[in-house]
């Protein structure tokens, strides 16, 4: 059934692909951004399709809309991006969360959160479950980004038992591919843009932590399985757990590229979570789903992309966003 979905940071890396999915299976698909770790060039092809709409706002602040689902995804998410404006990271989760769960609650929209594994902190628990209540430091620097997380999961299922609204939670594990922000700082898009103009491969610390990486195609696949999956709220691991070393990506991203880059290291920055791996049980017994894209495939996609782009079309992300 054709729906009228509301896509928030719609113009982002996960958000952009997502709109393209449902705009192609034929939805009405809003996609609404601030644009502060995006630009309009990621959805510039579906503006001319006539069940596609895009409106500049923050969701900071209200909006009215008349949708049936939401996938609520505003939110930066890499490091470097999210400790930018570390308030303004927390008030996009929190204040974010309410606003969208208002419209949703009006609506009796059904809608769809984006959590992410950094709700698990550095886990003491390996591989991480859902029931796992996980290791945060409230006070250090990745806490905006985490707190302001684990606030939204619980503000979703405030208003799910308080006022009956129909939530979805999946806490997604680092997820990478074409249309990544090629300055966001994040490992794979640092690695292969060091790789492809020869510059050094930045590893922070020993390069011995792990993280599992998924591969985009995967992830819409999967969030679009759970928005549409009947009593289950969630919240639900989805990544891919095929875990690497950080020297391990290094070597894998250097060798499918032909670099004759150097390694380096640098500081290891303060939380740096040292292990994470999903446990994705939950995810292939309720939505039947586990990842088909090993890592060597999808980085070869997503180096394929950065072959293609010009990276003075991207910019850091911009002052002045309060
Ligand atoms: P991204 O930075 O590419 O996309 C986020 C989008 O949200 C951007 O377009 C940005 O401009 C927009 N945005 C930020 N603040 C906003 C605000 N206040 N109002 C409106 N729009 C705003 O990041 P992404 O990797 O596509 O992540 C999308 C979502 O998935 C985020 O919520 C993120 O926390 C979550 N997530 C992603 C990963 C991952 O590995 N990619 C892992 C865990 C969770
Ligand atoms: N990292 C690195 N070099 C870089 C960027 C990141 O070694 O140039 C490390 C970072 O310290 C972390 C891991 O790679 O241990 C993943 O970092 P990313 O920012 O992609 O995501 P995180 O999972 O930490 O949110």
């Amino acid at each position: 059934m054709i729906q009228r979905i509301l896509v928030t940071g719609g113009a982002g890396f996960l958000g952009s692909h997502l709109c393209e999915r449902l705009v192609n299976d034929g939805h009405d698909v809003i996609c609404l951004d601030n644009f502060f770790t995006s630009q309009k060039s990621n959805v510039a092809h579906l503006l001319g399709r006539p069940n596609f709409e895009l409106i500049r706002h923050d969701i900071t602040l209200p909006i009215f809309l008349e949708v049936d689902q939401i996938y609520n995804m505003a939110c930066p998410a890499a490091p470097g991006h999210y400790q930018y404006n570390p308030i303004k990271t927390m008030k996009t989760s929190v204040l974010g969360a309410i606003n969208m769960l208002g419209v949703a609650k009006r609506c009796g929209a059904r809608i769809l959160q984006a959590s992410t594994s950094e709700v698990y902190g550095d886990p003491e628990v390996h591989p991480q479950t859902e029931s796992y209540r996980g290791s945060v430091n409230p006070i250090g620097i990745r806490a905006c980004y985490d707190e302001g997380k684990r606030a939204a999961e619980t503000l979703f299922m405030d208003y799910h038992r308080s006022n009956n609204v129909d939530v979805r939670i999946v806490r997604i594990f680092n997820t990478y591919g074409p249309r990544m922000h090629p300055y966001d700082g994040r490992v794979v898009s640092n690695f292969i843009r060091q790789a492809l103009s020869g510059e050094d491969i930045t590893i922070f610390g020993e390069g011995s932590q792990t993280r599992s990486f998924c591969y985009r195609d995967d992830l819409v696949d999967v969030i679009i399985a759970m928005m549409n999956k009947d009593n289950f709220t969630g919240p639900v691991n989805i990544g891919n757990p095929d875990e690497f070393t950080i020297r391990e990506l290094a070597e894998n991203v250097m060798s499918l590229v032909g670099s004759k880059s150097k390694l380096v290291t640098r500081p290891l920055p303060s939380d740096d979570p040292t292990r994470r791996r999903p446990d994705i049980g939950l995810a292939k017994e309720q939505l039947g789903w586990e990842p088909k894209v090993p890592l060597a495939e999808g980085l070869k996609h997503t180096i394929d992309w950065f072959k293609t782009i010009d990276l003075s079309d991207y910019r850091p992300p911009t002052p002045n966003f309060s």
